[in-house]
């Protein structure tokens, strides 16, 4: 027997319909923004990640599935979603069109992690970017989309923490304050926050080793030095957040993981799923379109994790509800009644209402036992008797009640 690869798993049709839940979701809760769906490829140049989301980070450095392909091209697995956004953006100058760019996506991502309870080497995210505006009312309606999809699904336990990192200049004179603490701790950093204190010291209080937490927690905080704009940048979002009701607390150590982050970042938090508690993590990102061989286009967005969603739901008892399934399974005895369960079930098919019949020959108790576990509404015996008289037996799964429904009125009955 082969297994699947470490850190994939598959969605088994018993549960498939949890899926189909959260995407038609957040399908509808995207176009009540206003947002269009964009499906960008599987893989894209390497340079579209290297560029778009940061050689410092995470992401590049250790967890990107990258290869050549037969025509020596450095070809990578998208590891997340926005920077394959920004580059079809660019790509098919979307950027030349109606700005605002409203956009959502729903797409698997790759990365090589070490697989453990919330983290997958293949999972999905369902995304948000909109591109063109900078004005503080569209990052409070982002995250307004990410909180309204989150309470639509079902989850209410979770917190939003927020914070601004400020645009390229203030963050220079942060970097450097932050820089001069940190050498002074430098011996009680792990060995990569050392590294990252050279390469992108902001990073550093991204880090959830303990000891580096510790250090970190008495670091200067950026919102001490960002500009008077991105401060009144960063009041009018909180100001929004409070109108639409939408509860939030100020966290200085949010700063995002990726580098091209400017401004608001934000990120979604629960305690009921274990160490990966983030659920959705987010932010402006004014610099990414320049990045990527655009004009300077602004743009916020985020990615939600659905395999978090699912575990957050599962582990706080929140039941999706089971649709579509079959309401008429037909149960023909001998080949005469067989007939015309096929031509019954096609009618009803044709209807669009769910049926299915026996296609294994078996006796009518295997039948009704089949019946039971697909979860059919109804069972529609139909015997020599039955053929007889042109009728079948509808009995109701539910309770057991039984009636004689005429073939031909069948297709008009009340089910
Ligand atoms: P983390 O701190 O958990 O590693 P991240 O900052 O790397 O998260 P993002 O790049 O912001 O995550 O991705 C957005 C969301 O995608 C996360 O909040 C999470 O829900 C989900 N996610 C990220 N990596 C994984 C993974 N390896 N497996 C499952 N879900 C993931
Ligand atoms: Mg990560």
């Amino acid at each position: 027997m082969i297994s699947v690869p470490k850190g994939t798993k598959d969605v088994l049709p018993q549960d498939s319909y949890k899926w189909q839940f959260i995407e038609r979701t957040a399908e509808r809760v995207a176009k009540t923004f206003g947002a269009q769906e964009i499906r960008t490829p599987t893989f894209e140049h390497t340079e579209v990640f290297l560029r778009g989301v940061g050689e410092t980070t995470d992401i590049v450095n250790k967890e990107m599935y990258t290869f050549l392909d037969k025509g020596g091209r450095s070809i990578t697995l998208k590891p997340e979603g926005t920077a394959g956004v920004a580059r079809a953006f660019v790509d098919n100058g979307l950027i030349n069109g109606a700005l605002p760019g409203k956009i959502y996506y729903l797409t698997q991502c790759f990365r090589y992690e070490r697989p453990q309870a919330g983290r997958l080497r293949e999972f999905h995210q369902f995304g948000i970017e909109f591109l063109g505006a900078s004005d503080a009312n569209i990052d409070a309606e982002v995250i307004l989309l990410a909180s309204t999809f989150l309470k639509e699904v079902g989850i209410s336990n979770v917190t939003l923490y927020i914070n601004s990192i400020g645009c390229k200049e203030c963050r220079k004179k942060y970097q450097q304050a932050l820089i001069e603490y940190l050498s002074k701790n430098i011996d009680e950093l792990c060995p990569l926050c050392k590294d990252r204190l050279a390469k992108n010291p902001l990073r550093v209080l991204d880090c959830k080793n303990e000891d580096c937490k510790k250090i970190t927690a008495n670091a200067p905080k950026i919102l001490d030095y960002i500009c008077d704009d991105c401060s009144a940048h960063f009041n009018k979002v909180q100001k929004l957040l409070k109108l639409a009701n939408v509860p939030f607390k100020v966290d200085a150590g949010i700063v995002r993981g990726l580098d091209y982050y400017t401004r608001t970042v934000f990120e979604f938090v629960s305690e009921n799923i274990g160490a990966q508690g983030t659920v959705c993590g987010g932010g402006r990102y004014d610099g990414l379109i320049a990045e990527l061989g655009g004009n300077d286009v602004p743009g916020i967005g985020f990615a939600v994790g659905i395999e978090r969603i699912l575990m957050l739901l599962e582990n706080t008892g929140v039941e999706i509800a089971k649709k579509d399934g079959i309401k008429v399974y037909f149960a023909p005895m001998g080949e005469q009644a067989e007939e015309k369960a096929f031509e019954l079930c096609t009618k009803l098919r044709e209807k669009g209402i769910a049926s299915d019949f026996d296609h294994m020959g078996r006796g009518i108790k295997a039948q009704f036992k089949y019946a039971d576990k697909i979860g059919a509404e109804y069972v529609a015996v139909i015997g020599s008797d039955e053929i007889a008289n042109g009728s079948l037996k509808l009995k109701r799964m539910a309770d057991g009640q039984e009636r004689m429904v005429k073939f031909d009125d069948l297709i008009n009955e009340q089910l």
